[in-house]
């Protein structure tokens, strides 16, 4: 995602919202929660701001981990820009981006040239492995390698986070249809995991991006395992159009969930938050929104990804748990929120049941959009199955439930939302199916 318009941070709010989420730093039996975000924008691509200085942020923000997502590059290699270039990014908005990084890690840091045009000079960004000594920390931050590989059919982009990877993977575009073109660069994720023999995360984001992608497209493309819930860069659409039929993020989860466990067999997918962040002086697009709280046994990039894949993790934009349990025997999946003070929270219980209305109807969109027809489906799948009020949130199945997720909703607004009214919320994963 591009970046676009205003709405500051308040540094208060941030605080406090950090400060709830480092008291889970507690022991839990299978292992710790880390907070982190997967999806972010630096200067080696097409984010406003020296990675070292963003990686900063998040650190000093309470994260425990953090990965870079440029578009199809990795940061490494000799990058060299245009002083210009870079202040010209930021805008009027704040001092020079040079001067504050020279401020935080020494007059020394920055490599300077004269600018290949004689007029100006030109600053050498630092590589991943440069800068990760100064930030790492065991056990306390971890820089983990990624990507957001960044491919397109038409006029449809596809952009896919692969995170844990050792070298670039480049996007595969224009292959068949919108289809085809993400089960191929997922493909090419996942043999890149299996030649590096590590494991991979690859989360599809954005899907309302441009209107590329619908729920059906989530459904049918099993490969996928992971989709933005929710992507805190002001145009992408969390909420939907009311000119596509079936296009917010809760509605697109719900119907790939239900299409892929009762008609095709396959397990649903897992959803993730985070900023996609491209601004850091100021802005419509600036970082702290959305992330994933990990439950892992320790801070590697290994142990987060695998705890991940198996659903280990919640998304979140402001709620924090401390614990998420389904007991497969008693079939109850049972939450516990970590309170703010003053704060109340409504949790939806959402799931499809067996049986339930799986007929389509063809409805028209925009014709200018990626897909000028979408599905439209019924009311039943993802049914609001109990609302329940208070911090010790649970539900137990009746039996017919194909699924059931969590969707807990403070009455509190996002410190920062990319659009008013966003409520600070978590999402945990199906269980159940
Ligand atoms: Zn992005
Ligand atoms: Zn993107």
């Amino acid at each position: 995602m591009m970046p676009a318009c205003l709405s500051p941070l308040t540094r208060a709010a941030a605080l406090a919202l950090t400060l709830s989420i480092l008291e889970l730093g507690a022991q839990e039996p299978s292992g710790q929660w880390f907070k982190g975000n997967t999806h972010t924008h630096s200067l080696w691509s097409d984010g406003n701001d020296f990675p070292e200085m963003i990686c900063s942020w998040y650190r000093d923000q309470g994260y425990h981990f953090l990965v870079l997502s440029d578009h199809n590059t990795l940061q490494r290699g000799e990058k060299w820009m245009s002083e210009a270039a870079i202040e010209k990014r930021r805008g009027a908005l704040g001092p020079r981006v040079a001067d504050k990084c020279r401020a935080r890690f020494g007059e020394d840091w920055l490599q300077t040239r004269p600018g290949a045009d004689g007029k100006g000079i030109e600053i050498r960004l630092r590589q991943l492995d440069e800068y990760r000594p100064q930030l790492e920390k065991p056990g306390r931050f971890l820089l983990v390698q990624g990507e957001e590989v960044s491919a397109q059919f038409g006029k449809a982009p596809i952009h896919i986070n692969a995170v844990n990877t050792k070298e670039v993977i480049a996007p595969l575009k224009d292959l068949g249809d919108v289809r085809e073109t993400l089960r191929a660069n997922l493909k090419a994720i996942a043999a890149h995991a299996k030649a590096i023999g590590k494991p991979v995360l690859a989360h599809l984001n954005h899907p309302n991006y441009r209107w590329a992608l619908t729920a059906d497209d989530l459904a049918h493309v099993v490969e996928d395992q992971f989709f933005e819930i929710y992507n805190g860069h002001p145009g992408i659409y969390y909420e939907g159009d009311p000119k596509r039929v079936d296009s917010a993020h809760e509605r697109i989860w719900d119907i790939a969930n239900t299409i892929r466990i009762a008609q095709l067999k396959a397990a649903p997918l897992y959803g993730v938050a985070t900023d996609d962040s491209h601004q850091y002086h100021g802005g419509s697009n600036t970082p702290g929104r959305g992330w994933v709280m990990v439950r892992a046994r320790d801070l590697s990039a290994d142990a987060l990804v695998q705890s991940m894949q198996r659903g280990d993790f919640y998304a979140s934009t402001g709620v924090s748990l401390k614990a998420v349990d389904f007991d497969t025997t008693a079939r109850r999946l049972s939450l516990r929120i970590n309170a703010q003070p003053g704060v109340r929270y409504k949790t939806e219980f959402r799931g499809t049941r067996r049986g339930y209305d799986s007929g389509t109807k063809v409805v028209d969109a925009p014709e200018a959009d990626p897909q000028p027809r979408r599905l439209e489906h019924s009311a039943q799948i993802g049914e609001l199955l109990a609302s329940v009020e208070g911090e010790t949130p649970a539900y137990t199945f009746t039996g017919d439930e194909l699924y059931v997720r969590a969707i807990v909703i403070a009455d509190k607004p996002m410190a920062n939302p990319p659009a008013p009214g966003h409520l600070q919320k978590a999402w945990t994963q199906p269980v159940g199916w």
